[in-house]
């Protein structure tokens, strides 16, 4: 039977831009282009990886997040993978971490799945806990952090490199992993990837779709509550040291002042 692997791939403010927030404090996402989270390419790689080495596998690439979180879709699409599923819904707005997880197991188990793959962490929200949530509300095992991995006889395993030690894991079939950015590059999409990507299907599902309500996501359904938020201070012209034979001297000062020596 084929290997089902689903990636959770998150569309995101490009990094580069200047990010705002709304009135009700969440993330203004109307004023900044998205991208597919670059830590979650790396999930991408492993998954296609993973179904190279199977004799049959199929990789899914779910999203839950806005109309234009399709772009996310597509550019894992383009580097490989077979479909997509887009969650999205207007009630979605606001939803934190515990709303976004139900969103995304009720999708997975809705797709069916045997090997779920996320990235380390998404590069705006950053917490990491994502895949955590979504294996202990999918019921089954999770290794997360890992940088090394293989899949073989029904098990997934592999190595997850902490500040003191390196541990092999292995969980069972179906299972939950995360994968870290030094788990090898991620490939870039060729041209032919990037055509046939737009012929690739994605499935766009909605709340009712998977029997969910809206009070249970939105900023209705969260458990955290963001109560102010202070822009960024425009950046000041910077200082210039000029060296008439005390430049690092006066370098060293400037650095001791703001505590980085
Ligand atoms: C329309 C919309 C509005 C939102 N508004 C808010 C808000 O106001 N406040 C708030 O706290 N949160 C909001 N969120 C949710 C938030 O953006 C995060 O998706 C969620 O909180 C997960 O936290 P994180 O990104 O820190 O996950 P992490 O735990 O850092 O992510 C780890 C991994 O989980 C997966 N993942 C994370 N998010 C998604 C996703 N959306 N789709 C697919 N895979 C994913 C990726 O593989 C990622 O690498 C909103 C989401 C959507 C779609």
């Amino acid at each position: 039977m084929s290997l089902r692997i689903v990636v959770c791939v998150k569309y995101v403010p490009d990094a580069t831009g200047d990010r705002h927030f709304a009135e009700d404090l969440t993330t203004d996402r109307e004023a900044v282009d998205g991208l597919l989270s670059e830590l979650d390419e790396y999930a991408v790689e492993q998954a296609l990886r993973i179904a190279e080495e199977a004799d049959d596998a199929e990789v899914t690439v779910v999203t839950v997040g806005p109309e234009d979180a399709t772009d996310a879709l597509r550019k894992a699409l383009s580097m490989g993978a077979d479909k997509g599923v887009h969650v999205e819904d207007d009630d979605l707005h606001g939803t934190d971490v515990f709303g976004t997880s139900l969103v995304l197991a009720k999708a997975i188990e809705k797709t069916g799945y045997d090997l779920v793959v996320c990235g380390m962490a998404s590069t705006d929200g950053g917490m990491g806990v994502l895949p955590a949530i979504l294996a202990e509300r999918l019921g089954v095992p999770q290794v997360t952090l890992l940088t090394e991995l293989s899949v073989a006889d029904g098990k997934v395993s592999g190595r997850r490199d902490g500040d003191a030690a390196s541990e092999q894991v292995e969980a069972a079939l179906p299972a939950v992993i995360s994968v870290t950015d030094r788990s090898g590059e991620a490939r870039y999409p060729s041209f032919k990837g990037i055509m046939a990507a737009k012929k690739k299907p994605v499935e766009t599902l909605d709340l009712e779709d998977l029997d969910l309500e809206a009070e249970q996501v939105g900023l209705e359904g969260a458990y955290t509550k963001v109560l102010s938020a202070t822009e960024r201070p425009a950046r000041t012209a910077g200082e210039i040291v000029t060296d008439e034979g005390e430049g690092a001297k006066l370098l060293a000062a400037f650095l001791a002042e703001r505590k980085f020596i």
